[in-house]
């Protein structure tokens, strides 16, 4: 299968799923949308009342400015996938609990899997412990980390955060602004991860003409 079969079938088991008690008083799951080719990944927290009501992430209000930062970098919804740590709504918007978290944290991995993006941007705290566990958002917002199993990890603030404490919507649009420059430097490491693995392999079985590396971290596309 490939990766857009792959994410349509995740997608389905998502939304008929019950392994957890969010399934009780959710009104649709919201397994996540977006560009099954691109490199970079939004994770959120949860889905909340407008986002319950039409099975997709980041429709309301935080989904609006969402939407206006990522336009402020010259990119849409469309052009990077967007989903959430538990996919279906907590009750009033409460955090999710760590065993909600625990029993739909498989498809967030099969999504990662199905997608394999070369940036992770962690939205709000409970996405940024999953990747970083530990991390302050304070001490790492805005800045590329590596998780321990080597993913590349760009942790902002949550945008509904900023609904409520409008000092942060400036630092939401600083942080996004050094996305595309993450991203690029995320995209370089794993090329050049890539070419020593390949000449790793070349030295351990000499090939007789060892396949070119291309480089084309240069080009700013998403995917
Ligand atoms: N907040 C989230 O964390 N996710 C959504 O999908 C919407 C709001
Ligand atoms: Fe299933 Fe995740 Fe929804 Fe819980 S939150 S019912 S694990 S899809």
């Amino acid at each position: 299968m490939g990766g857009e079969a792959v994410l349509a079938q995740i997608a389905d088991e998502v939304r008929g799923c019950t392994r957890c008690a969010l399934a009780k008083r959710r009104t649709l799951a919201v397994p996540g949308e977006g560009n099954v080719l691109s490199d970079v990944l939004l994770v959120g927290e949860g889905p909340g009342a407008r986002e319950d009501a039409t099975g997709r992430p980041f429709v309301g209000p935080a989904g609006q400015l969402l939407t206006e930062l990522l336009r402020g970098i010259g990119w849409e919804r469309e052009d990077v996938f967007i989903t959430n740590i538990v996919k279906c709504r907590p009750p009033g918007n409460r955090d999710p609990e760590p065993d909600e978290a625990a029993a739909c944290a498989g498809y967030l991995e099969r999504q990662e899997r199905a997608l394999d993006p070369a940036v992770v941007v962690t939205l709000g705290r409970h996405s940024l412990q999953r990747y970083l566990p530990g991390a302050r958002i304070g001490a790492v917002h805005g800045r590329l980390s590596r998780s321990f199993s080597g993913q590349h990890v760009f942790p902002m603030y949550h945008p509904a955060a900023a609904l409520h404490q409008a000092s942060l919507r400036e630092t939401l649009f600083r942080d996004m602004r050094g996305l595309p420059a993450a991203l690029l430097d995320a995209r370089r490491a794993l090329d050049d991860e890539r070419a020593a693995s390949v000449q790793a392999e070349a030295v351990a079985a000499p090939a007789p003409e060892p396949a070119a590396v291309v480089d084309d971290a240069e080009q700013m596309t998403l995917f």
